[in-house]
């Protein structure tokens, strides 16, 4: 059965969003599950809970304003929830639906025990001073308060949120449980229980992902070209862990413009120079291209690292890039996919690509519950060996399958899920 028609009545039909490229996907990987655990799929297409809540804040000129706040369960199965947090003008239960899903799906491939949950709020924190991000904050936490802990529910930066957005959640849960509970989120400062390591472990898995597929395709990282989208927590530590590994970072795009350099771009200049300035545009040794010329770049590799739906139909014939690397979550359509398959690239896809990120929030966990605390070193290598034996492990199911690798890594973690919803049993 088509999965797209399980549609949820609070969805409607034409807005679905994020969640119908879900339901593609994993319409795509049926077929491929084990015979046994295929007539369990369709417990991956409904979520276990979603939570909308009202944020009503102070602004700082006495009114008051509200927001859209969400917190959905996708999965539970395998432990406790786990996903960011997300601030954006743009973000929808469906986007947050789709977001906890791909971290179900995540969790199961880097085989990290928790199952998968997300959250957002819809506003443009830009337009919003410290004061008013801090109380809009405490107010989303006290409504999601009920759902998460950290047995339960722990959630972690995403797009516009970071460590003091983390640091108040952990405060307000903290206040209202009457107890300092450092396990409730992970992406933390280091002085509240933060580990060493979280704030690049995205991009560096990002890093080390693209590395593994490189090797196998017979790719030098050294000389090799590479073009970011998105320069943000991800963008910006992948492109610089791509240049101190010698590869030359040929374009930049986020959402103040593109800009490239076939020499290579200098990371640390462009970083600081953006810093700076608030934009990419002018940065040191850099020309400015076009949006839609920054897909056509000239380039070995590509790295989408910003939003859902940059690569669809209409830009994906035009990639050069032998590998592209989803850094972001869903940044490429289902549409956009046939496309890349039917031109050889290869899609490392952000399940796989961008797991780092939570495989180290699982080690901040850790070592919050335990109470002690890791080097960054041990941090770094335990990450790297994590990633290398999920690429191998997703890059031998594609060889035997004959599918591409987003397609294996969904039914490795979708497998696991599963298999996890089968020995439970259902209840009651
Ligand atoms: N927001 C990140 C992601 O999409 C990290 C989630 C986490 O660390 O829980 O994977």
């Amino acid at each position: 059965m088509n999965n797209v028609s399980h549609i949820p009545s609070y969805l409607s039909a034409e807005h679905l969003g994020p969640w119908e490229t879900y339901l593609i996907q994993i319409d795509r990987v049926e077929p491929h599950l084990a015979a046994e655990l295929r007539p369990l799929a369709p417990i991956l297409t409904r979520p276990k809970r979603a939570l909308i809540v009202d944020v009503p804040i102070r602004l700082d000129n006495g009114e008051m304003a509200h927001f859209e706040g969400y917190r959905v369960q996708h999965n539970l199965a395998r432990g406790p929830g786990k996903g960011g947090i997300r601030y954006h003008p743009d973000v929808t239960l469906s986007e947050v639906m789709a977001l906890s899903a791909w971290m179900t799906v995540k969790n199961a491939v880097v085989n990290v025990p928790f199952g998968g949950a997300k959250g957002g709020v819809r506003v443009d924190p830009k337009l919003l001073s410290m004061p008013e991000l801090e109380r809009l904050t405490r107010r989303y936490a006290s409504e999601i308060n009920f759902l998460i802990g950290q047995d339960k529910d722990i959630p972690a930066p995403d797009i516009n949120t970071n460590e003091q957005v983390m640091a108040w959640i952990m405060d307000t849960f903290s206040m209202n449980e009457g107890k300092t509970a450092m396990g409730v989120v992970t992406g933390k400062p280091i002085s509240l229980g933060g580990s060493l390591g979280r704030k690049d472990a995205t991009g560096r898995g990002v890093f080390v992902a693209t590395v593994e597929a490189a090797r196998r395709l017979g790719i030098e990282i050294e000389g090799a070209r590479v073009a970011v989208q998105g320069f943000g927590n991800v963008g910006e530590a992948s492109a610089r862990l791509f240049a101190n590994a010698g590869a030359k970072v040929v374009a930049v795009q986020d959402e103040s413009g593109s800009i490239a350099n076939p020499a290579g771009l200098d990371v640390r200049a462009v970083k600081a120079f953006r810093q700076q300035n608030g934009t990419l545009i002018g940065a040191p040794g850099a020309e400015t291209i076009d949006r839609d010329a920054f897909w056509r770049t000239d380039a070995d590799i590509l790295i989408a690292a910003a939003l859902e739906n940059q690569i669809t139909a209409s830009n994906a014939g035009g990639i050069k890039a032998r590998i592209l690397t989803e850094g972001a979550n869903g940044p490429t359509t289902p549409e956009a996919d046939l496309i890349l398959k039917e031109n050889g690239v290869t899609v490392i896809p952000d399940v796989l690509a961008n797991a780092g990120g939570v495989t180290v929030s699982y080690f901040e966990w850790v070592q919050d519950i335990s109470a002690f605390f890791w080097t960054e070193e041990e941090i770094n290598a335990r990450l790297d060996r994590i990633m290398r034996e999920a690429f191998a492990a997703v890059w031998e199911a594609a060889q035997t399958k004959g599918v591409v690798l987003r397609t294996a890594a969904f039914v490795l973690g979708c497998e696991r899920v599963l298999m996890a919803h089968k020995v439970r049993g259902l209840y009651p």
